[in-house]
């Protein structure tokens, strides 16, 4: 990160942290969590149920890292940790006790048949951090979740999503290959942000704070222990323009191809008190347009093809939450008719189920048609100006743009300022 400026990484830190506190506090009582966000198929990374165990918040969110992550902006939980942790345990007790609703009858991937059951179970932040939860607790929530599988009699395959560094220290400390076991059994997945293999878009327009070796190392660590890794891409970083986007991702997903990591494709969407909603709120950041989305997917055929066998990429619910988002491509577009966009939308939910891809471009193919390819390509063209200002550049206006008006902003979201 040595060419990224550290004034700037240090302003952005502190944005993202009184965004944050500003958001925090419109909540006046911690809450003691019995049942985990999610279960809608529909706020999923896949066409199966995502259960996010409600505790401690990311410690990353905290310290202003991972800028458009509304993500971790949920409601503060008691202080106490053994009580908290106590309170994990009975979120993943309600998931077993209640297995056909939270997870049987949510599985709607109907291609690769097998007889796993798929479900994403894990933290807020980091399935690994210590800061979330303690290694004893961890390794309950895990010998819980085995546990529930053989009481109800059905196989799972778990997916967990953490950081890097996580892994890395989880593994030195010998704990990892204590659980290794357990998620062995659990044909477990372990996803890690990773967001883009360009330096620019994951240090500095995503603030992800993770070098590109932690990220390999822990991928190693991962095959190794006979675990499947995968990794979040995200489509949709401030300042880019929808080329640079396209040219993101491809780049992302060629660099995942190439290691063996599962790529699981997050389409950006705005979370009310950040950085990306407050500069989408001033006209001066936009969704990723659904015909980009287009070319995103044209990106995972042409790296992938039809005939993988196992899921080769995943992409998460591009409206999904939690917690819902303000703003996302399907809703706010600029260069796509909304009946484009709908048509787009139900393709990719569709895509995500099946892989069927011949009926997937049949549909979309029939979109060429429409008067709104002209008004995308001419959304296109206009944004070359842009171009002409490095990224850089245009990251230090925004920049400075968003420490200018972040009170206004926080006045008008919600009549509360930061202390
Ligand atoms: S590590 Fe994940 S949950 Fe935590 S702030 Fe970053 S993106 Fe959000
Ligand atoms: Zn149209």
């Amino acid at each position: 990160m040595e060419h990224i400026n550290a004034n700037l990484l240090n302003k952005i830190a502190k944005i993202n942290i009184s965004l944050r506190k500003a958001y925090g506090s419109q909540f006046v009582t911690p809450v003691t969590p019995d049942i985990p966000f999610g279960g809608n198929v529909e706020n999923s990374i896949g066409p199966w149920p995502e259960y996010i165990l409600h505790g401690f918040n990311c410690l990353r969110s905290e310290k202003g890292f991972c800028t458009p992550c509304g993500y971790s902006n949920v409601p503060p939980v008691l202080k106490d940790k053994n009580v908290i942790y106590e309170y994990l345990l009975k979120q993943v007790d309600f998931i077993f006790h209640n297995v056909n609703k939270t997870i049987l009858e949510n599985q709607f991937l109907k291609a690769y048949p097998s007889d796993l059951n798929k479900v994403a179970i894990t933290l807020t932040g980091s399935f690994f951090s210590d800061y979330e939860i303690s290694t004893e607790y961890r390794r309950k929530v895990v010998e819980k979740i085995v546990e529930g599988a053989e009481v109800n009699g059905i196989k799972l395959q778990l997916f967990i999503e953490t950081h890097a560094e996580d892994v890395i220290n989880s593994y030195n400390n010998g704990e990892l290959s204590i659980i290794s076991d357990s998620l062995r059994k659990l044909n477990t997945v372990v996803l890690m942000g990773f967001e883009s293999v360009n330096e620019v878009s994951r240090e500095l327009l995503y603030f992800k704070n993770l070098n590109i070796e932690a990220f390999e190392n822990a991928v190693n660590i991962i095959k190794k222990l006979g675990l499947r890794p995968g990794a979040f891409i995200f489509a949709g970083l401030h300042s880019m323009t929808q080329n640079e986007i396209v040219m993101d991702v491809r780049q992302s997903i060629e660099y995942l191809k190439h290691n063996n990591v599962l790529p699981v494709l997050m389409i950006s969407n705005f979370k009310e008190f950040t950085v990306d909603h407050l500069l989408f709120s001033y006209g001066r950041h936009f969704v990723v347009e659904p015909r980009t989305v287009l070319k995103l997917m044209d990106i995972l055929y042409d790296q992938y093809g039809e005939n993988a066998l196992d899921i080769p990429w995943m992409i998460a619910d591009p409206v999904g939450g939690p917690p819902a988002p303000e703003a996302h491509s399907f809703k706010n577009m600029r260069g796509s008719c909304s009946q484009c966009a709908e048509v787009i939308l139900s393709n990719i939910r569709m895509l995500r189920e099946t892989y069927d891809w011949s009926t997937y471009f049949e549909n979309v193919n029939k979109l060429n048609a429409c008067y709104c390819t002209e008004s995308y390509n001419l959304l296109l063209e206009n944004e070359k100006y842009f171009e002409n200002n490095s990224l850089i550049d245009r990251v230090v206006s925004n920049i400075e743009f968003v420490e200018k008006n972040k009170d206004n902003y926080i006045y008008s979201m919600k009549n509360v300022f930061d202390a």
